[in-house]
């Protein structure tokens, strides 16, 4: 999940540590409490999703139960190779690491690059590939998704994974090297025991990028047509602590410049103050925001959320040189949050028009656009979110909430081109990005039960 450009590189989350054996009794998170207690229960009493299929459910269930430390070794490999992004490094050796993983596994893969060079200053000039897994001969295409670039560490230990009982401590494990993990062993798990979907496929799609918006993974593969083809709906191996992200917010940020003049104190009147110009634009954005804000979502939102759309100021703020000196320039941003009964380039007009009103008032500003994206939401009631949800109940005995996700998913992707997508996954959101990151590794093997089982759902009709 990406939170944001900036907080992606400067966001130090407050993670909560469980140790080994606490993580039952933590309390944090209710819903994942519950999933966490969760045994994974033994196959005879396995409901399966649809009465009739519980053989399948069995064999499947009964294949991943003793993989484990198959598991924590793979996820373990994948941890080590520091995928950080910004600025994008090792992408090459990840991809080939997984291309390698894949076809061991018996998959066709498919690998895309991107090799032009970005223009963004400070990323990494190495080619980018995707890479999409296949297994399953018909048309029909159930996507599995994920990516397997990580937020910068915060110290190059979390790059030696570290094992603890049923946990694997380090960056990426549960954001989400651990999800990809879940999904490459769903697809084992079915292919070696002999499930034959009558007429679809899964194509599980890994991507780089993810953390600073896509652009050289799923926006490039979208732009060439290369993503959600034929596709009847989509996972999202995010860490969603337990609940089923359907929707997620939009997001456009900017940085705006507010120009003036420098000039002594003493001679302010030949200088122009950059800071009361922008205290102006300011208030004008402060009308828009008590506007927008009075909008709320009709989808779930998480616990401690509300339902109204976004409209923050000044994230970040700067300008000035000395008290005793007329600011030359003043800065500030916007980041502004929509619902997705928003549309982005709607809302994205009005901050834009406004700015260009300032401007035409003989304010001198100028802005960029540090990052956007749009909101995506997919109704819980779709056959795919029904499977979900069904095989949740079935794999962990809990109900599972849909809720939107606070930050950027790309579902936003898929449900673009009307797929059905959401996102559940084995890890917690309280630590994914925080320097204590970890996956419990029953949920990663859950969560392969949870997906394969989908699959049936959804495939063999
Ligand atoms: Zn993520």
């Amino acid at each position: 999940m990406i939170l944001g450009v900036s907080s992606a590189i400067r966001k130090r989350s407050k993670a909560t540590l469980y140790p080994p054996g606490e993580a039952r009794r933590a309390a944090c998170a209710p819903i994942w409490s519950l999933v966490a207690c969760a045994r994974f229960r033994s196959i005879s009493d396995m409901p399966s999703p649809t009465p009739g299929r519980s053989n399948i459910a069995q064999r499947l269930l009964a294949w991943l139960e003793p993989r484990e430390n198959e598991m924590a070794a793979l996820l373990a490999e994948m941890v080590s190779v520091s995928t950080e992004n910004p600025p994008g490094k090792h992408y090459q050796a990840c991809a080939d690491q997984l291309e390698r993983k894949l076809s061991q596994a018996g998959l066709t893969c498919e690998r895309h690059e991107f090799l032009r060079l970005p223009a963004a200053p400070g990323t990494s000039v190495e080619p980018a590939a995707s890479l999409v897994a296949s297994f399953g001969a018909g048309q029909r295409t159930l996507y599995f998704h994920g990516h397997y670039d990580v937020v910068p560490a915060q110290s190059q230990k979390q790059f030696q994974p570290e094992r603890k009982e049923h946990f694997v401590f380090g960056r990426g494990s549960c954001d989400m090297k651990g999800g990809i993990v879940s999904m490459l062993y769903a697809m084992r798990a079915l292919r070696e025991c002999g499930v034959d979907f009558g007429g679809g496929r899964i194509a599980l799609t890994l991507v780089p990028d993810e953390e600073t918006g896509g652009a050289r993974g799923s926006a490039w593969l979208a732009s060439r047509g290369l993503l959600g083809r034929d596709g009847i709906g989509m996972l999202l191996a995010e860490p969603t602590s337990g609940v089923i992200w359907n929707g997620n917010r939009g997001a456009i940020s900017l940085r705006v410049k507010v120009l003036g003049k420098s000039a002594h104190v003493g001679l302010q009147h030949r200088g122009e103050n950059a800071f009361e110009q922008m205290v102006s634009v300011v208030g004008r954005l402060q009308q828009l925001k008590h506007e927008v804000e009075q909008r709320q979502t009709s989808y779930a939102v998480g616990a401690e959320q509300t339902r109204n759309s976004i409209l923050m100021l000044g994230g970040e703020s700067g300008g000035g040189t000395n008290f005793n000196v007329v600011p030359e320039q003043c800065w500030f941003t916007i980041d502004r949050r929509i619902n997705p009964e928003e549309t982005l380039d709607a809302e994205r007009d009005r901050l834009i028009k406004l700015l260009e009103q300032c401007r035409r008032d003989g304010i001198r500003l100028e802005w960029e656009v540090l990052q956007e994206g749009r909101a995506a939401a997919s109704s819980a009631e779709e056959k795919l979110g029904r499977a979900l949800e069904q095989s949740v109940k079935a794999v962990t005995g809990q109900a599972a909430q849909f809720e939107m996700c606070p930050g950027l998913l790309e579902i936003r992707f898929y449900a673009a081109m009307g797929i059905p997508a959401y996102a559940y996954g084995p890890g917690l959101l309280s630590v994914a990005h925080g320097p204590n990151e970890y996956v419990d590794l029953r949920r990663v093997r859950d969560c392969g039960a949870i997906y394969a089982l989908t699959a049936i759902e959804m495939l063999n009709d």
